[in-house]
């Protein structure tokens, strides 16, 4: 409610968002929920499904992933890119601390409108839209989008000739984990150019411009670059076509991990290229989408099924195959689409929920062991070979932290298991 969210927010008044308290305070209350959870659940009885998988979502989390967003970078305004979690608890809490959104299709915008979030705190940011599309968002008052082709401004001056448009930009992304420019963005000045003048010869609402370096991006020098492209292309509608453009859009690929970098070097470049005292008037947004929601995420998932072992008390030193009832046609999508390589940490049923990491320096023994999904298909493998504090067996849970993004958004149910996991909340803060 109000009262405990505006609590929530003022005890970052100032001073360093993310310590070693935050984190403890944040595992304390996620393990907390996920034994609560399991200790209900007895696999011997219990209902077909009631064992699924599923998600504890630290919503406190959240507000200091936001809160530090808005410290590092002051001058860029988020638009959460929902396509990378579109949990309701979560947008709603975005809305309320003060986040945009940028969305991709239809389906995306119905979600954030039926919450009863504003037209105006969307862009639709997908360069390539269906004629249906773009007339769908003139109908509901989305009016800022981005373009990259001379196809697609035809087919706004058509159905939308009144949509303020970003002009994306390719960039320099191949060192990141999803690399997007291969497939979006003006390839070069020239063409970006012709672009800007197709949209003047249309008279169309050209405004601004553009770009994402990749999802999670670690060249900083694209960041840069893409910056110091932009605002070339701002003097030169300034000064060869008079149009005035006032937003730039940075796009997204940021993580938690380098934001202390790249937002750095953000500020940096924004300035130099962008000074306030030069542009009054400018907006700067971005599109973040992993950044604000990975670290949130834990995912807990139960050992269905062991090979590798021949009877119960067998203290094994060869690699045992673990079943989990979530994969890589599940929530576990993200090995495949994302590049990540999740991190399989123990549950044990004995009170504490401890982090293999946690248990690394005192191992006598480490248990070699393969870790696959639920599904008949052999690419069902979430971890070749990895080493686990203890011999587990079926029925006991392992879970992954930082698994908030590109995972529960393109899970199937491809071998007629239920992926859509449910969710549990706690707030840290
Ligand atoms: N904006 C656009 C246009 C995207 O395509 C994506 C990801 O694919 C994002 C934002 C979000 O990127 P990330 O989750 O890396 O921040």
């Amino acid at each position: 409610n109000e009262t405990s969210f505006s609590s929530a927010f003022a005890n970052f008044s100032s001073g360093e968002i993310f310590d070693q308290n935050s984190k403890r305070r944040s595992r304390l209350a996620v393990g907390e929920e996920l034994k609560n959870h399991i200790m209900e659940i007895d696999p011997n009885e219990c209902l077909a499904g009631e064992e699924d998988s599923f998600f504890v979502c630290d919503l406190g989390e959240v507000v200091r992933l936001y809160r530090n967003w808005k410290l590092k970078l002051p001058r860029v305004q988020p638009f959460y890119a929902i396509k990378c979690n579109n949990d309701s608890k979560v947008l709603t809490l975005l809305d309320k601390l003060g986040c945009n959104f940028d969305c991709a299709s239809k389906g995306e915008i119905d979600k954030i409108l039926k919450m009863g979030i504003s037209p105006e705190k969307i862009v639709y940011a997908n360069p390539c839209k269906s004629n249906s599309f773009i007339r769908y968002s003139k109908q509901v008052d989305v009016n800022l989008t981005t373009f990259d082709n001379f196809d697609e401004l035809y087919k706004i001056k058509k159905l939308h000739p009144n949509c303020k448009l970003l002009l994306r930009i390719a960039t320099n992304d191949q060192m990141a984990q999803c690399p997007l420019s291969i497939k979006f963005g003006s390839r070069n000045f020239e063409t970006s150019v012709e672009l800007m003048k197709l949209c003047k010869s249309l008279d169309l609402n050209l405004v601004g411009v553009a770009f994402h370096v990749g999802s999670g991006f670690s060249d900083l020098d694209s960041l840069r670059q893409a910056i110091k492209d932009s605002k070339e292309l701002f003097v030169y509608a300034k000064s060869h076509l008079g149009i005035d453009m006032n937003i730039l859009d940075i796009g997204g690929g940021f993580t938690l991990e380098t934001f202390e970098e790249s937002s750095s070097v953000a500020n940096e470049s924004l300035d130099e290229n962008f000074p306030e005292n030069l542009y009054p008037n400018l907006k700067i947004i971005a599109e973040p989408g992993r950044y604000m929601v990975s670290s949130a995420f834990t995912l807990a998932c139960h050992i269905i099924a062991r090979r590798g072992i021949t009877n119960e008390k067998e203290n094994t030193e060869k690699a045992v195959m673990l079943y989990l009832n979530d994969g890589l046609y599940g929530n576990l999508n993200c090995i495949l689409y994302d590049h990540q390589k999740p991190v399989a940490r123990i549950l044990t049923r004995d009170g504490e929920f401890l982090y293999y990491k946690e248990y690394e320096n005192s191992l006598t023994k480490r248990y070699p062991a393969s870790i696959w999904g639920p599904t008949c298909d052999g690419l069902d493998c979430i971890s070749e070979k990895t080493y686990l504090s203890h011999l587990l067996n079926v029925g006991d849970w392992m879970f992954f932290d930082n698994i908030g993004a590109y995972t529960s958004v393109a899970s199937t149910s491809f071998n007629g298991f239920t992926q859509t996991a449910s969710v549990k909340y706690v707030c840290s803060e």
